[in-house]
């Protein structure tokens, strides 16, 4: 059989970081040459490329650099059956979850990975999970994933749980795509079908987001006021569990609404990591949908971000019945 064509794109992150001078603190370092160098079984498992998009602490991911990746996939689209985004941990699962949307009818694996410790260590991780992350990304994959600790993810549904764990990466509401063991196993009822339509790549623009992350106490109408005064273009409201929200004191009922009629929608995901936003079980769920707000069900943090940038890049004049239901529609597997 034809060995795959896989292309590493460097990004940065841990994987490639070395201890600085004075206080040994990790910063990148030039290390995108030389992991293939470092690994150079890698060659075993497909035909390999490596190039350079960035080079950062993934803290310090911004939409250039998003975009800066999705222009190397684009141009190499058709020469490679797959690609590896080799990234830092911190801002992983924001970054796999706006490609989930940007590369629209995606019939390629698309696989983000990195490690809790530096390459050059005795005990690092990144060696398997490279291993790992390349040969999935020679098999029938059409999804933007993370491969972490052996296991293989849907980008878009990631969130990362442990700053100090090897298996710092879970899907809470979604089953996993694949592991790899003594084999490698792909759960083929868990990953898209592949699309027929035409590949289209977009660019994100940046939009003015507000979050609200409640907490007993929280002044949520002073900080929509704030909101509105610097025009932001949507809120996310992060409430409790199945969405609710404080309806006695400190009510957000009011801060909803205000946004709301003020042209700003108001989506509601959860605090919890784990279930199904439903504004219709409970008084303090139902006033905020009365009030306007707009119930995300199981979308992630990570994907309501971005999936918002993306949204108004594709749709600039989108009004908000338009881009609720766009929220509410599922684009790439973001949402049950
Ligand atoms: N701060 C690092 C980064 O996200 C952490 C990591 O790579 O795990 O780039």
């Amino acid at each position: 059989m034809k060995r795959k064509k896989v292309l590493l794109i460097h990004t940065g992150g841990t994987l490639g970081m070395v201890e600085g001078k004075p206080d040994n603190q990790l910063k990148p370092a030039q290390m995108h040459e030389s992991v293939l160098k470092t690994i150079p079984e890698l060659f075993e498992l497909a035909h390999l490329e490596s190039t350079f998009a960035c080079n950062i602490d993934s803290a310090n991911l911004d939409i250039p650099d998003i975009n800066k990746v999705l222009s190397t996939i684009r141009e190499n689209y058709n020469r490679f059956d797959g690609f590896v985004i080799i990234h830092g941990t911190d801002t992983m699962a924001f970054h796999a979850s706006a490609l989930s949307f940007m590369v629209k009818n995606n019939t390629k694996p698309i696989i983000f990975t990195g490690s809790q410790k530096p390459l050059r260590h005795i005990r690092t991780d990144a060696r398997l999970n490279l291993v790992n992350s390349v040969e999935f990304a020679t098999m029938e994959i059409p999804e933007v994933c993370v491969c972490f600790n052996s296991t293989l993810f849907r980008g878009n549904r990631t969130r990362k749980i442990s700053i100090g764990r090897f298996n710092a990466f879970q899907s809470p509401n979604y089953p996993i795509l694949g592991s790899a063991g003594v084999d490698i196993r792909l759960q083929k009822k868990n990953i898209a079908a592949l699309p027929s339509g035409k590949t289209v790549f977009t660019e994100l623009h940046h939009h003015n987001i507000g979050v609200i992350k409640l907490f007993p106490g929280c002044d949520t109408l002073t900080t929509a006021k704030c909101m509105i005064n610097s025009k932001v273009r949507a809120v996310i409201l992060e409430a409790y569990a199945a969405g609710n929200v404080p309806i006695l004191t400190h009510s957000a009922i009011p801060a909803i609404s205000e946004l709301t009629e003020s042209g700003i929608p108001v989506f509601i995901i959860s605090q919890a990591l784990e279930g199904q936003v439903d504004l219709e079980l409970y008084e303090c769920g139902q006033q905020a949908r009365q009030a306007g707000a707009i119930g995300c069900r199981d979308l992630t943090f990570e994907a309501a971000i971005t999936k918002l940038y993306y949204l108004y890049s594709e749709f600039p004049e989108i009004n908000r019945e338009k881009l609720a239901e766009k929220m509410l529609s599922n684009f790439s597997g973001e949402i049950s």
